[in-house]
């Protein structure tokens, strides 16, 4: 059946005198329900043959539809030039995933890529931003979802969601399916006292990654983890490229404050003063780096205001630019969010199951 043919737009129709508008209508008041997807998500889904997919069947309309607006990220405008550094993983990225997202008939066969790829590593390394580079790079629909919220938002509708996730990603080919924080889903505690919904939950998720990893849908499932050591060897099995996104080198760090500070234009520091920023922020990961230019950015305000500046007749114009000084007071307030006990575990785990070349 076309879904056009059924199709209510959910517009309030004056000849009716108005009526609830698909998207308020109560789930299952359609014959099948699909009725209630508003237009705009219906015009994403359906195929070029006018017919919304069988695996969108049987799922709730409000699940498709929150997939859809809240999960489905359609421009993810990051881009390789917007990451500092990491340019091994860029290089395993660009191989193993972008090109064969544009070029899926010269990746067949024996070149047919891994649809699982886990990045392991410190929180705030750039993991969230590799993913969303890779659907930039290669012109995919990108997902995200946090593997927290289903355990804890979604409670007893997760696997519900896992369902509906991977029928709309299938829908919008080629895909980016991009679980953060996955090891909370697919950890190997909790195998005695689990919840049984969480064994579900996981159960379903692993059913649909086994899905489409045999078949030869464009899709590629990204798992992020700071928890490497917490995930389960079928897990790891599905995972089969595994990536160290590892704490920013000096370089690196100094990239991330230089672009920061440009976008500003509001600066005041010497190479040699920025290296100097960049030498004493070893074992800062970019998120902190970025903590630290939004600190000494304030300097100049913290100091306006101390001076007895109104805020409100404050102008821009009058505000002095950011100074090493400011980075040096900044320093005493945001620190390293990593320990280096941490870095060991990720080492090790790296050496042992990582992908190191
Ligand atoms: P993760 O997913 O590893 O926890 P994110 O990708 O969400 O970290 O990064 C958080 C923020 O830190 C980013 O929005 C960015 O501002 C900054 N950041 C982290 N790593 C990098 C990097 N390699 N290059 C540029 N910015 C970075």
């Amino acid at each position: 059946r076309g879904v056009r043919n059924n199709f209510i737009p959910p517009v309030r129709s004056n000849a009716t005198g108005g009526g609830a508008s698909a998207a308020s209508r109560a789930p299952g008041t359609g014959d099948n329900g699909l009725e209630e997807l508003t237009k705009k998500c219906l015009e994403m889904l359906v195929g070029p043959d006018g017919e919304l997919p069988d695996k969108l069947r049987n799922l709730e309309p409000r699940l498709i539809e929150h997939v859809s607006n809240e999960i489905m990220d359609q421009d993810p405008n990051v881009r390789w030039d917007d990451i500092a550094g990491l340019e091994h993983a860029k290089k395993c990225v660009t191989e193993m995933v972008i090109w064969p997202l544009l070029r899926p008939d010269i990746f067949q066969g024996c070149r047919s890529p891994g649809k699982g790829l886990l990045l392991f590593g410190p929180p705030g390394t750039g993991k969230t931003m590799i993913g969303k580079a890779i659907a930039g790079e290669a012109k995919a629909t990108f997902f995200y979802i946090s593997a927290s919220s289903l355990t804890s938002k979604w409670i007893g509708e997760g696997e519900k969601l896992v369902r509906a996730l991977f029928g709309v990603a299938s829908c919008r080919q080629p895909a980016v399916i991009f679980v953060d924080e996955i090891d909370s889903l697919l950890s190997q505690r909790k195998s005695d006292g689990e919840h049984e919904s969480s064994r579900r939950l996981k159960t379903q998720f692993l059913i649909e990654m086994e899905g489409f990893d045999s078949g030869s849908e464009q899709l590629l499932l990204i798992g992020a983890t700071n928890r490497p050591q917490e995930l389960d060897e079928a897990a790891r099995r599905r995972l089969t490229k595994r990536l160290y996104i590892p704490l920013p080198s000096t370089e690196a760090r100094a990239w991330i404050v230089r672009n920061l500070l440009e976008k500003d234009r509001l600066f005041n520091l010497s190479d040699e003063e920025i290296n100097s920023i960049c030498k004493i922020t070893e074992g800062y990961s970019g998120s902190d780096m970025k903590n630290l230019v939004k600190d000494a950015s304030m300097g100049p305000l913290r100091e306006a205001l101390q001076k007895g500046t109104d805020i409100g007749k404050l102008r821009t114009e009058d505000m002095r630019t950011v100074t090493f000084q400011d980075f040096q007071n900044a320093l005493q307030e945001v620190r390293p969010s990593v320990s280096q006990n941490e870095l060991g575990i990720y080492e090790e785990w790296n050496q042992q199951f990582g992908s190191l070349s």
